[in-house]
Order: C-alpha cells, then sequence, then structure tokens
C-alpha cells in the first residue's frame, strides 16, 4: 500500500497544529511546531490568508487523513460507507477510523505512533480473536479480544512503547490487559472518546458537494 513517507512533523505544521505523528517527542520542546509554528516551504511564514469556506473543510479533511495516516482513496471509501450507514456520516466515519486495528494498537500504547503501530500490525505480533491480523485497516468490532504476541526484542520494545505512552491513557471502549497485552472491545468508539477536536461536519461538506 502506498504510504507517506517524507518527514511527518511538516504535515503538523502545515495543519497548524499538533497531529501525534511521533510519539513522545510530540510532548517535548523540541516538536516543531513549538519552534515553527508556521506552514512549512519557502513562503509558509508570510502565509496567513484566511481560508475561505471550501479552505476549512480541505484542511479539516486533511487533517484527520493525515492524523489516521490514511490516503485519500481509502479516506474516500470510508466517507462511502459512512454515507451509507445508519447515523450521523461524520460519526460514523469517525468511527471507522478509529476502529481500525492500527489505531487500536496506538490507543493501548503498545505504539508511540500509529505508523509504528502499524508496522506491529505488519509485522504479525496481533492476533485478533486468536487468528493473526496483519492488515492495518482491519476494523475491529465490539467484543473482539485483541492479543499481541511478539518474540524476545519485539514483546521488549513493546514493553518500552507501553511505558514511553503512560501518559495517553487507554479510551474506555477498550479494556487492556498490560501484562498480558490483551484487551476486548467493550463496545464501539464514538466520538467523545477521540481526545483531539475534530470538525467532522466540514469533511462530510466537502465530500457532499
Ligand atoms: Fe507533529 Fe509530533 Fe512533529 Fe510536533 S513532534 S510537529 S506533534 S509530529
Amino acid at each position: 500500500m502506498a504510504r507517506y513517507i517524507k518527514g511527518v512533523c511538516r504535515l503538523c505544521r502545515r495543519e497548524g497544529e499538533k497531529l501525534f505523528l511521533k510519539g513522545p517527542r510530540c510532548s517535548t520542546q523540541k516538536c516543531s511546531i513549538s519552534k515553527r509554528s508556521y506552514a512549512p516551504g519557502q513562503h509558509g511564514s508570510n502565509s496567513r490568508r484566511k481560508l475561505s469556506n471550501y479552505g476549512l473543510q480541505l484542511r479539516e479533511k486533511q487533517k484527520v487523513k493525515r492524523m489516521y495516516g490514511v490516503l485519500e482513496r481509502q479516506f474516500r471509501r470510508y466517507f462511502k460507507i459512512a454515507s451509507k450507514t445508519k447515523g450521523v456520516t461524520g460519526k460514523v466515519l469517525l468511527q471507522l477510523l478509529e476502529r481500525r486495528l492500527d489505531n487500536v494498537i496506538f490507543r493501548l500504547g503498545a505504539g508511540v505512533s500509529r505508523s509504528q503501530a502499524r508496522q506491529i500490525v505488519r509485522h504479525n505480533f496481533v492476533y485478533v480473536n486468536s487468528i493473526r491480523v496483519n492488515i492495518p485497516s482491519y476494523l475491529v468490532d465490539k467484543d473482539n479480544i485483541i492479543q499481541i504476541k511478539a518474540k524476545d526484542k519485539s514483546q521488549k520494545k513493546i514493553r518500552e512503547n507501553l511505558e514511553l505512552s503512560q501518559e495517553r491513557s487507554v479510551p474506555s471502549w477498550l479494556e487492556f490487559n498490560a501484562s498480558e497485552l490483551k484487551a476486548i472491545v467493550l463496545r464501539l468508539p464514538e466520538k467523545e472518546d477521540i481526545q483531539q477536536p475534530i470538525q467532522e461536519q466540514l469533511i462530510v461538506e466537502l465530500y457532499s458537494k
């Protein structure tokens, strides 16, 4: 699958807010947003234009895509599914993103960032209901049991990640047993479970044009 591989701090600077793409560094003074809170590029420091309605919608969509590490085609597919699902489209869209297996591993703290969590999934360390799943976009469901089984070095790394991620609490829709590296999906996530501010209505407006 295609993937963004350039410097991720540029993405936060472009959106003008922290997207927490680099793990513990994001909460320190080393964060690029703290040092240079303007858009990247030659004219970034003097691009303080007022955004049009379309611009605001576009930026919100880009922000969410970048937060979850999803590319345009897949993001659009999520929107299509959300618009056909019963419920408020914007909220269903966020729920789909939040249910991704790589996001779940990140939320548990086993990966310090979503990209690291994706690697943990890709490297065959994750089991859902005792079946190995190495697809980061796999959607977890209520009552799923998620277990991380890694050997020596990888296991040590995952435990280190848990230590580093301690300040991020595990959301209430998941129950996590850190000693067994085992989690249960208690319920499907709600918008309120996502701690970052997202105006999903802007995304719905953008795609509904
Ligand atoms: Fe974004 Fe983290 Fe880089 Fe700060 S350190 S700009 S939050 S990825």
